[in-house]
């Protein structure tokens, strides 16, 4: 499912004194099955477009296109249920929206809110907690007497548990220690590559945005600035000095970059050689 944000404008609190624009003329596409970063410093305005990925927010101008659903300023969108179970977000901190009273439970919610069986929910609850790194016996505790990482895997399970075609990540594993991150990022990355999910990471690390993405789009002032391959994006010295980097740490971080993007290559020759 391709999603297209054409010349999407926002303003928070519109036609009142609080009025604040959040976007400005955003456009760009993100084709099925990619890899998407979406990169900026605080403020750019990457939250505000997130929530347009599922129609939680609608453009005060512009379209976004999600499928084959068109949201447009100022109309009501139809079947908007449909677009959120199929673009799921995995906001921050998402084990605060944890709330039933065993795991099981708080995984099949979301899927029998949306009228599958109780038999199915529980299934597919049964097979994502191992998918998340969890084991099958914490599906019978309460999500509060587990860790904060185990608790963070049990919410992306109930995100999971839509069997949504997109997947929007902000910000995932903020908060993690870095076993954890790289164990949570890899999941996203494996789950990208072995189904096809399309994928969009909204972060400010540009370390997981060349490690994972196909593209990375990068925002400024609510404007997309550049966007292109992390090597298109990372070789250009001028786009990392807008990110506050000096000369000695760019070249520091190129290398880094460069080292980091060897894995997936390496995995994309092997499979051509097989
Ligand atoms: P980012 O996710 O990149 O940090 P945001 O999308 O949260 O950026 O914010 C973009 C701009 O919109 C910022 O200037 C921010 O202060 C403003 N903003 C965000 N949320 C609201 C809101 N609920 N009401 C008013 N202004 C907001």
């Amino acid at each position: 499912m391709d999603i297209k944000l054409q010349q999407v404008s926002y303003a928070y609190a519109q036609g009142t004194p609080f009025e604040k624009r959040a976007l400005f003329d955003v456009d760009f596409g993100i084709p099925s099955h990619t890899y998407q970063a979406i990169i900026g410093h605080t403020g750019s305005g990457k939250s505000t477009i997130l929530q347009h990925f599922n129609a939680l927010l609608r453009p005060t101008s512009g379209e976004v296109h999600i499928g084959d659903r068109i949201v447009v300023a100022g109309k009501k969108a139809k079947d908007l249920k449909a677009v959120r179970q199929k673009v799921g977000i995995v906001f921050q901190f998402p084990e605060h929206q944890l709330f039933e009273e065993t795991v099981l439970k708080d995984i099949m919610f979301g899927p029998m809110n949306f009228g599958v069986s109780e038999q199915e929910a529980e299934a597919r609850a049964k097979e994502l907690v191992g998918l998340v790194g969890l084991p099958e016996n914490v599906l019978e505790k309460s999500p509060f007497d587990l860790s904060g990482g185990q608790m963070r895997r049990v919410a992306i399970a109930g995100v999971l548990a839509m069997e949504p075609e997109v997947i929007v990540l902000d910000e995932p594993t903020a908060g993690l220690d870095p076993r954890g991150q790289k164990e949570i990022m890899d999941m996203f990355y494996n789950l990208h590559q072995e189904r096809g999910l399309t994928t969009i990471l909204v972060t400010h690390s540009m370390e997981d945005a060349a490690r994972y993405a196909d593209n990375i789009v990068i925002m400024h002032e609510g404007k997309n600035v550049l966007s292109g391959t992390p090597q298109e994006i990372f070789k250009d010295v001028e786009t990392l000095k807008n990110f506050r980097l000096e000369p000695p740490r760019i070249v520091r971080f190129q290398q880094k970059i460069e080292q980091m993007m060897k894995k997936p290559f390496q995995k994309v020759c092997l499979t051509e050689e097989e």
